[in-house]
């Protein structure tokens, strides 16, 4: 049912029966309106046009591939807020998918369990509502993402605006691993040509500033850092 505060979706896909299972999925599970669009021309017309809550983007599409079409809404100020999911069958492209070239939020390989798709979506929207003002937790640690203010405890500590970025991003993608890669992009921003060694650093630093409390920022050997769930 559609109720005010139902998001709006747009599901970019070629194949029919793709469509069909996303959109009895996201029926079932309430709180969507959903759009969709069958090539990446319209696609990204939509996209701008209709400004949804998040857009559900397969890679292969006629006219305009979901990379083309991610790169561009990335890139548009007046777009590159609306989190992207991508849809891929190839496993390898997965890296360039979330890496620096294209700025998706999130994928799912096909053939995919419509319930995993639906529980993401719903875990990227709310990352969305949190960025709008509500603070965020993690342990005894605080943070206030409108006046940029982080207390652990109750008591309030001084942080870098790098490392206030990074603990925001670790927090609200917590549970999930994010790649040096991806937390350089994220925090350091596109044009960032700083060694990934930097973000170790930061991490250190901001570890070191929350004491106890910086033990929920775990190191995952070889790939990058993950905030523990409670
Ligand atoms: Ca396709």
């Amino acid at each position: 049912m559609d109720t005010p505060s139902s998001k709006p979706v747009l599901i970019v896909e070629d194949e029919r029966d793709v469509i069909d299972l996303l959109t009895l999925n996201l029926r079932k599970a309430g709180g969507f309106i959903i759009s969709t669009a069958s090539d990446g021309v319209s696609g990204l017309n939509k996209a701008r046009t209709e400004k949804p809550a998040l857009i559900i983007l397969d890679l292969m599409l006629p006219k305009m591939t979901g990379l083309e079409v991610c790169k561009v809404l990335k890139t548009d100020p007046t777009t590159r807020h609306i989190p992207i999911m991508m849809l891929t069958a190839k496993a390898e492209e997965i890296d360039r998918i979330v890496g620096l070239e294209f700025g998706a939020d999130d994928y799912v390989t096909k053939p995919f369990s419509p319930r995993e798709v639906i529980l993401r979506i719903q875990a990227i929207l709310r990352r969305g509502e949190a960025k709008e003002g509500e603070h965020l937790s993690a342990g005894a640690i605080t943070i206030d993402p409108a006046r940029h203010q982080v207390s652990v405890g109750g008591k309030r500590i001084s942080l870098t605006s790098i490392e206030f970025k990074l603990l925001r991003t670790l927090v609200q993608r917590r549970g999930r691993v994010q790649e040096r890669d991806r937390l350089l992009n994220e925090v350091w921003g596109y044009e960032s040509i700083i060694d990934t060694r930097t973000v170790d650093t930061h991490v250190r630093r901001l570890r070191e500033k929350l004491g106890k409390a910086g033990d929920v920022i775990e190191t995952v050997r070889g790939f990058g850092y993950r905030l523990r769930e409670d």
